[in-house]
């Protein structure tokens, strides 16, 4: 969608009388695959098509907000206050870009920045709501498989909470990641092969001591605090209005929780529009744009994993993610797409956005601008677009030289193609 604009309004239910007392609650969660239905503490992972399960609410809603995560209790699954597991997260600042967008070509630019968060990413979110649920819930040992930053994440939040976090992790791990996740009290077990087979003996550890899962899409409630930050772009006059969103798209679980925001909104009777949603992924690992291109429903090829993935921007190499059926219908639900970027043109966006923001972002981030002039040159933006960059993370400590080296290095790298 080019060039769509609309007026910033509060967001109200209209039915809202001025005698009634807004509230609402969980009411059931159904299957994003086959519609099953389930009674909202039923605490399943997922549904047994294998389905990943939506949390739906019923009531009578407040008026929409900007605040931090919490401040939208009403549209999350944690019922028991005193079970909230917080750190403070969400409420990030939007940062606007002037001298970027004009770099660019495009009309505004603003930057989401999840680097403020308090794991450094904005994982925090789902792992705040994830473990206060699971704490809610009398769970006391969690379970992910993971590369880095959601272990990081849920080993803060469980640790918080007096959970144990048992995180598997391949061999090739960086030693800082593995050091950071023990000193945050967190069980770690390193798996020999890639991400996929540690996920298969999480799988199976969990499955054999009782352990709740909690990796992307193996149960309801890390989307529904992902959600937030969609609600808190529709909440903000500067974002609510925005053409286009572009997210780091890997497992798709922080786009889908945007376009969450939408329609939990609209199926509470708030009128809300979620501008155009686009995932941006590497180019060694975009089964998602290739569904997209394709116009297919799901993953080509049966869904088989990509291989010979690789990029600077690791967060972004999910070869096969599960739940690709419903990021791809979030994606056409909003007129949006997807992206391809090349590690230089990465790298090249990272540069070009610090020296343009002072805002050194993780290379996923950098991913989402490197995007634009793609976008532009495909007609899926315009120089009257106004866009927002959700950037996912900072910088990690342990991509910090070697990062910052390489955007220091002048003529190292291909600059960023800008069409004239
Ligand atoms: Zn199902």
């Amino acid at each position: 969608m080019v060039g769509r604009r609309c007026q910033a309004a509060p967001i109200v239910n209209p039915g809202l009388h001025a005698d009634a007392t807004p509230t609402t609650r969980l009411c059931s969660l159904t299957c994003a695959r086959c519609s099953s239905s389930f009674e909202p503490d039923a605490m399943r992972g997922s549904c047994s098509c294998g389905g990943p399960l939506l949390a739906d609410y019923e009531g009578i809603p407040p008026e929409l907000v900007l605040g931090d995560l919490w401040s939208y209790s009403w549209l999350l699954p944690v019922a028991d206050v005193a079970r909230r597991v917080s750190l403070g997260e969400g409420g990030t600042p939007v940062i606007e870009a002037p001298r970027l967008a004009e770099a660019l070509r495009i009309h505004s630019l603003y930057i989401k920045n999840e680097g403020q968060q308090p794991s450094g990413t904005f994982k925090a979110r789902g792992a705040s709501v994830s473990v206060s649920k699971a704490a809610e819930s009398g769970h006391r040992e969690l379970a992910l498989a993971t590369a880095g930053n959601s272990g990081i994440a849920w080993a803060i939040y469980a640790t918080r909470a007096g959970l144990t976090c048992h995180v598997f992790l391949p061999t090739w791990t960086a030693r800082e990641t593995t050091d950071l996740l023990r000193a945050l009290n967190a069980d770690v077990r390193l798996i020999e092969g890639p991400v996929s087979v540690a996920g298969r003996a999480c799988a199976d550890e969990a499955a054999a001591n009782g352990w709740w899962s909690v990796g992307a899409w193996a149960e309801p409630y890390r989307v529904e605090g992902d959600k937030t930050l969609g609600l808190e772009l529709l909440a903000d006059p500067r974002t609510s209005s925005a053409d286009a969103v572009i997210w780091p798209c890997a497992s798709g679980i922080g786009l889908v929780g945007t376009w969450k925001a939408g329609r939990d909104l609209n199926r509470l009777g708030m009128e809300a529009r979620v501008p155009s949603l686009f995932g941006a992924q590497s180019e060694t690992c975009a089964p998602l744009h290739e569904a997209w291109r394709a116009g297919a429903p799901d993953l080509l090829g049966d869904g088989q994993p990509w291989t010979d993935v690789g990029s600077i921007a690791r967060g972004l190499l999910a070869p096969a993610p599960s739940a690709a059926a419903l990021i791809l219908r979030a994606v056409r639900d909003t007129g949006g797409g997807f992206v391809t970027a090349t590690d230089q043109e990465i790298v090249s966006a990272a540069r070009l956005t610090v020296r343009l923001t002072g805002l050194l972002l993780a290379p996923e981030a950098a991913a989402a601008v490197a995007g634009i002039p793609a976008l532009l040159r495909e007609g899926l933006l315009s120089a009257r677009s106004n866009v927002v960059v959700v950037a996912t993370g900072a910088a990690r400590p342990s991509d910090y030289y070697a990062w910052s080296t390489a955007l220091a290095t002048p003529d190292a790298l291909t600059p960023l193609t800008i069409d004239s």
